[in-house]
């Protein structure tokens, strides 16, 4: 996990938001929800005011955790008074979940909160990109999954909420991409933390993983404690599947067909945007179960709270 801007100042903040955590008799609720190594849960904090937040842990410590409220948001310490009061009540000591499992692999290092303030969320509207990419090999040709970094980037699609405008960057013009990711405020995507945002990190070096992402995928997972593919949402949810494959794509890539790569690149973010702003609106995601071929409903996290506002304003 990054440590910047982790700074005495941050200690105080984070101090005074663990005292009122103490002193302001805060009411928490465990929500029922998948027991998972390393995985704390979801709690609803009610405060005297009657204010109810929903506080995920992951992890205590970790910027990983989240809240609804607003000062969670914006503060950019990855902590708040809410968060404070679970892991007090939990006793903050803890450093595991049920069971003493070691935390998740690719949870805790992958920030899918992403740490950082959100400078705009105050603001009118903050820039939201929706991301996917596209690569010139597959896992085959470069010795499995954990070589991801080798893929090597075909091109890259983002969308802009604001702007309401697709850009692609081929391998030549990754440097703007980079760049256009950074001044975001927020990054939506599937697999973002696990796939894109691998493949992109040779060629920068920024650290992808404090880019603050909302992957779909991941906080699908979290609640479920499986993984669900874009394809299954994509049908249950919105009744279209997807247009090709990754696999394919390489192919066109090797025939020099970019127009192909980039069209099909476009469409899958499309159905990410698309996802995105029903879970946004409605609060879920459908899917179909695999066992029994059942659609089924999933939460959908940034469709609630202030959390919700925040990427409500980027639509605006
Ligand atoms: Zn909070």
């Amino acid at each position: 996990m990054a440590d910047t801007g982790r700074t005495a100042g941050w200690e105080d903040e984070v101090a005074r938001r663990r005292a009122r955590a103490a002193s302001e008799g805060f009411e928490i609720t465990p929500v029922p929800g998948p027991s998972l190594p390393g995985y704390m849960g979801v709690y609803r904090v009610r405060g005297r005011s009657g204010a109810t937040y929903q506080v995920e842990i992951v992890e205590p410590g970790a910027a990983v955790n989240r809240c609804q409220c607003l000062d969670f948001l914006t503060n950019g310490l990855g902590t708040c008074k809410h968060i404070e009061a679970v892991l007090l009540h939990l006793g903050a000591g803890r450093t595991a979940g049920p069971g003493s499992d070691p935390p998740r692999a690719g949870t805790a290092g992958a920030a899918p909160g992403g740490p950082g303030p959100l400078p705009a969320a105050l603001g009118p509207a903050p820039e939201v990109l929706v991301f996917d990419l596209e690569t010139q090999r597959t896992f085959d040709e470069v010795g499995g999954r954990h070589n991801v970094s080798r893929l090597a980037l075909a091109l890259g699609v983002t969308y802009s909420l604001r702007r309401k405008e697709f850009r692609t960057f081929g391998e030549k013009e990754v440097a703007a991409l980079v760049d256009e990711l950074r001044a975001a405020d927020a990054v939506v995507g599937f697999n973002l933390v696990r796939f894109d945002y691998q493949v992109l990190q040779p060629y920068t070096p920024f650290d992808l993983a404090s880019l603050r992402t909302l992957d779909i995928l991941e906080e699908l997972e979290k609640v479920l404690g499986h993984r669900v593919s874009l394809d299954s949402l994509a049908r249950a949810t919105l009744g279209l599947g997807k247009t090709a494959d990754g696999l394919k794509a390489v192919e066109w890539f090797k025939e020099g067909r970019l127009d192909l790569v980039e069209e099909y690149c476009r469409a899958d973010v499309d159905i990410t945007r698309r996802l995105f702003e029903f879970g946004l609106r409605r609060g879920y995601l459908l899917y179909v179960s695999r066992p029994d071929g059942q659609t089924r409903r999933v939460a959908a996290w940034w469709g609630q709270g202030q959390v919700k506002e925040f990427y409500e304003k980027a639509l605006a």
